[in-house]
């Protein structure tokens, strides 16, 4: 009886340090992993974000979550890193959702929709009205998780060599416009096609396109678009252009708990810290157009085309969702949030802006 009772202390001593050991093994057990992006090692602010978000996950973590960061001219393969994340050559990635239009229709609304909401109108519904719920579901069959992944605020329409006086002048013209603006316009007789970021300037050049849209002064006048195409629209199609985080559902599962929500946390905050840097670059790039680029011509389409997009989009969007039960759902949320916060949105920017301008 006696040497038993010695025998379960011992037992119970040593389940105790091994149970010890095993909890000290987890808790420094260091991940590495990688990320893809589709942007290039200078395309600020949004190879910032994945870049940020790496650098607080080590910081927050002590080093036991390590992101390492591999830019389009790394992996070559701009548009190919949903397939990545997806199969598991990298745990994460960095994009924009409606870039997977073609693989997904489910996937396109996540990004931003013409004539759609704001920025502050879409991270309240993405948080707060069910949008992060549906972009999961939209996402689950491709056991990947989405985040927001930092968004550049109202975009400016694009770069045209001559100026649009008419619907007319748009027919026939080959342009760079990704998402379901890409949409409208083919439906209004352009040619539309999406080309990787780095080779934007070149296809201008080249004649291979004769219009592009990208982002905003921030990011389009480093481009030098200007010096080809000195027409530059303001924004119909791209409001609040929200990029992703993208994450290997099973590599997620994997960590431990706290290292999951160190990961969401730096995504998000992140993801705001980009939003408000590109606000910055933009405001700065603005102020000095005027000074230094006199050649640019800032313009807005005439009445005629935007009526004529706005009917295309109302019409695509009753075709695109005939059979898409889940499309639907995701775009009558959106449809339903904007109503009710766009009332909000008017009664305080609005109607302050309209006084104060
Ligand atoms: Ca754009």
């Amino acid at each position: 009886m006696k040497m038993f009772g010695k025998t379960t202390k011992l037992l119970v001593a040593s389940a105790l340090i091994a149970g010890l050991a095993t909890a000290a093994t987890a808790a420094q057990k260091v991940y590495k992993w990688k990320l893809a992006t589709t942007w290039g090692p200078t395309l600020h602010p949004f190879i910032d974000a994945p870049t940020k978000m790496a650098e607080m996950v080590e910081k927050m973590s002590d080093g036991r979550l390590q992101i390492r960061i591999d830019a389009s001219n790394k992996h070559k393969s701009a548009f190919g890193i949903l397939d990545m994340v997806k199969g598991g050559q990298y745990e994460m990635g960095h994009s924009a959702s409606y870039y997977w239009k073609g693989k997904d229709i489910n996937l396109l609304p996540f990004t931003t929709m013409p004539f759609g909401m704001t920025a502050p109108e879409q991270y309240a519904w993405f948080y707060y009205g069910g949008g992060m719920e549906l972009m999961q579901k939209a996402y689950a069959k491709h056991k990947v998780l989405s985040y927001p992944g930092g968004n550049t605020g109202n975009q400016m329409g694009g770069w045209f060599r001559k100026e649009i006086n008419s619907l007319d002048d748009l027919k026939g013209l080959k342009m760079r416009i990704p998402g379901f603006a890409g949409e409208i316009m083919a439906k209004l007789g352009l040619t539309v096609t999406n080309i990787a970021p780095g080779e934007l300037y070149t296809s201008l050049e080249r004649g291979t396109i004769d219009a592009l849209e990208w982002v905003g002064p921030g990011m389009d006048i480093k481009m030098g678009f200007h010096k080809i195409a000195p027409y530059y629209y303001t924004g119909w199609h791209e409001p609040a252009t929200e990029l992703q985080f993208l994450v290997n559902e099973r590599a997620f599962k994997k960590l431990p708990k706290d290292l999951q929500e160190i990961l969401v946390t730096a995504m998000k905050l992140s993801s705001y810290d980009m939003y408000i840097q590109n606000y910055d670059m933009s405001a700065k790039a603005w102020d000095s157009i005027a000074k230094e680029y006199p050649n640019i011509k800032i313009k807005t389409l005439p009445k005629e085309v935007m009526d004529a997009m706005k009917k295309a989009n109302d019409e695509l969007l009753v075709e695109m969702t005939k059979d898409q039960p889940l499309l639907k759902e995701v775009l009558d949320s959106q449809k339903a949030y904007q109503k009710k916060a766009r009332a909000w949105t008017e009664m305080s920017d609005y109607l302050y802006l309209k006084d104060n301008l």
